[in-house]
């Protein structure tokens, strides 16, 4: 099977260095090169555009920052969709709005291309690792014949229901994701600020009934101010701002997400853009 990753960033570096590691003839492409190289010397044919990497491939993933880059890429100059064959299936695994992911499916189906919307959960560690949990959406013929691919790289993979749903699911889960993180960094400022052993106070949140794998995850790089990225602060900011779209869709008024929004848009004002989610607590610290 021919799998082709376009965009190489955190996820879809480690997403596409598991699908070469697993045996499939891979093509990957980059918007900067430079982040190519690695996957080419793993043995992958690097493209020099998105229709370059997508051409005879039998599955094509994208894993970009957002709708904009996810449009540009599929449908742009270049652009993969209109290189790809009749009968192959375009995968977009980025964090998109639900909006432009049925419009994608659309433009997909006018071509005789299959979609599946697939994004995913877990993050850098678990992208390289072929660990991720997928959140699909699309008919289930589709799931079936790129089932192998993504078995590759996950560890789960949820069949939502029709398209748009892995994209739904997607921002229901990260939208409780960032007021987590958002609010997590207000209680370890009051443990700091009240006097209490901050390591004490976290071990306790982590035992706790608080104590989700992401609350004890971030609240560790709070604690050892360890902020490499593993989620850029302003990925998190769009994707309660996707939430707070769909949610209002719905007639949800996304309040907690507003305001969880902004300290992450703070943050990133503040400097901290090309920092890990966890380092919002330190404009609490200051
Ligand atoms: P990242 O490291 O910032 O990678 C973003 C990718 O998008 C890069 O390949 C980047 O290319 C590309 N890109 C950005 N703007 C572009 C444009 N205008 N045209 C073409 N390419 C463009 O982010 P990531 O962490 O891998 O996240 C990728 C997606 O997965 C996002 O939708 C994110 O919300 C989602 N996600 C992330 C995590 C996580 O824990 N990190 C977990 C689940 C889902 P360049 O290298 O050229 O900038």
């Amino acid at each position: 099977m021919k799998v082709s990753m376009l965009g190489l960033g955190i996820m879809g570096a480690g997403m596409a260095g598991q699908i070469v590691a697993k045996g499939f003839e891979v093509s990957v492409w980059n918007r900067n090169p430079a982040k190519s190289i690695q996957l080419g010397n793993l043995g992958a044919r690097v493209a020099a555009t998105p229709a370059d990497a997508a051409r005879g491939a039998d599955l094509v993933f994208a894993m970009l920052a957002d709708d904009d880059a996810s449009r540009g890429v599929w449908l742009g100059a270049e652009g993969a969709l209109a290189a790809m064959r009749r009968d192959s299936i375009a995968i977009e695994s980025s964090t998109l709005t639900i909006e432009w992911v049925r419009e994608l499916a659309a433009a997909a189906s006018s071509r005789g291309i299959g979609f599946l919307d697939a994004p995913v959960t877990g993050s850098k560690a678990q992208a390289e690792s072929g660990m991720l949990a997928f959140l699909v959406g699309g008919p289930a013929e589709l799931l079936e014949r790129a089932r192998p691919a993504l078995a590759a790289m996950s560890s789960s993979i949820a069949h939502l229901g029709p398209s748009g749903s892995g994209a739904t699911m997607k921002l229901i889960n990260n939208f409780l994701c960032g007021v987590q993180v958002a609010s997590l960094a207000e209680a370890m400022a009051m443990a700091e600020r009240s006097g209490l052993d901050a390591r004490q106070a976290a071990a306790v949140l982590g035992a706790g009934s608080p104590g989700s794998p992401l609350v004890k995850i971030v609240a560790q790089r709070m604690l050892d101010r360890a902020y490499e990225p593993n989620f850029f602060v302003p990925l998190m900011a769009k994707d309660l701002a996707y939430a707070r779209q769909a949610f209002g869709r719905a007639g949800i008024e996304l309040k907690s997400a507003d305001v969880a929004r902004e300290a992450f848009l703070a943050a990133e004002r503040a400097g901290f853009g090309e920092k890990d989610i966890a380092s919002i607590v330190e404009l609490l610290r200051r």
